[in-house]
């Protein structure tokens, strides 16, 4: 009697063990942002399933969660957000949702910097991912979360992320090299929004932004201006536009100085999929080419 019923069973296991690849067993995890999704995505690998809030090439900080946002967080087992204010929409998307699961701040433990804004109030700076030494307390930050949720899975989140962190590590040795090519007195950048505290001070780069650290202030007329000076007086031709933001303020900035505005940099977003910066590593090295490249000419 017994004998009967171990072929179906062991059909059966066979059935559960195909079934675990697919999306339906996956552990549902929802990240604030697209690179988050990138980094959640590559230390999860295939036990977990990832949806991201804003997508590649839109802007965090100026998002506002739909109804179905609220949605998919309701069905998510993790919810993995930058913090240090970066989506200040988060918090109330949680409430509203009604969400129960678990969270992980990915910043938690960075040494964060401290930035004036356009209104000349003090605030962290949240970019903290621009530095791919925080990137790597990132990662182990998002190993650990996912382990609190998934303990069976611990050992894999753990080897992937200490292999991405040797990753990291090669990209920070590439753009260290890349940099040391310019010399110090070139290195200085007009981006449109100042997304590039951490990069800057890890690199050696001077970053000038007309927009302040957050894309919801517009700069005013004086401060475009005086922005307008200090690209003439400095010489600075490398004026570079972000994937997130609206480049007509430095269009009409780089119109006004005569300088000539440089490709796209890839700051709180991924391009989308196919696109020059559709992952975390992409993402930097095109950067670090394109700003590179832009500091020669000043
Ligand atoms: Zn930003």
């Amino acid at each position: 009697m017994f004998k009967k019923f171990i072929l179906p069973f062991a059909a059966l296991a066979l059935c559960v063990t195909a079934l675990g690849t697919q999306a339906a067993d996956k552990l549902p995890v929802m990240t604030s942002f697209s690179i988050l999704s990138d980094l959640v995505q590559v230390v999860g690998g295939d036990r977990i399933a990832v949806k991201t809030l804003v997508a590649a090439d839109e802007d965090a900080h100026v998002f506002e969660p739909k109804p179905a946002d609220a949605k998919n967080l309701l069905l998510s087992k993790l919810l993995v957000t930058n913090d240090l204010g970066f989506e200040p929409w988060a918090q109330k998307l949680v409430k509203s949702a009604g969400y129960k699961g678990q969270r992980v701040a990915a910043s938690q433990g960075v040494k964060t910097r401290t930035m004036t804004d356009t209104k000349s109030k003090d605030e962290t700076d949240p970019h903290a991912w621009q530095d791919p030494t925080n990137v790597v307390i990132y990662v182990r930050n998002i190993a650990a979360a996912l382990s609190n949720v998934d303990p069976s899975g611990s050992s894999i989140y753990k080897t992937n992320s200490e292999a991405y962190v040797k990753e990291l590590e090669e990209l920070d040795a590439e753009a260290k090299t890349a940099f040391a090519a310019v010399s110090p007195e070139k290195r200085k950048v007009i981006t449109s929004h100042d997304a590039f505290g951490y990069f800057g001070a890890h690199y050696g780069i001077r970053f000038i932004a007309p927009q302040g650290m957050s894309t919801e202030a517009e700069p005013s007329a004086k401060e475009v201006a005086k922005l307008i000076r200090q690209i003439q007086k400095e010489k600075i031709k490398a004026v570079f536009v972000e994937n997130m933001g609206n480049p007509k303020l430095l269009a009409q900035l780089s119109k006004d100085a005569g300088v000539t505005v440089g490709p796209t940099l890839y700051v709180d977003a991924l391009s989308k999929t196919g696109g020059p910066a559709d992952s975390y590593l992409k993402l930097m090295r095109h950067n670090v080419m394109q700003l590179a490249a832009g500091m020669k000419q000043n």
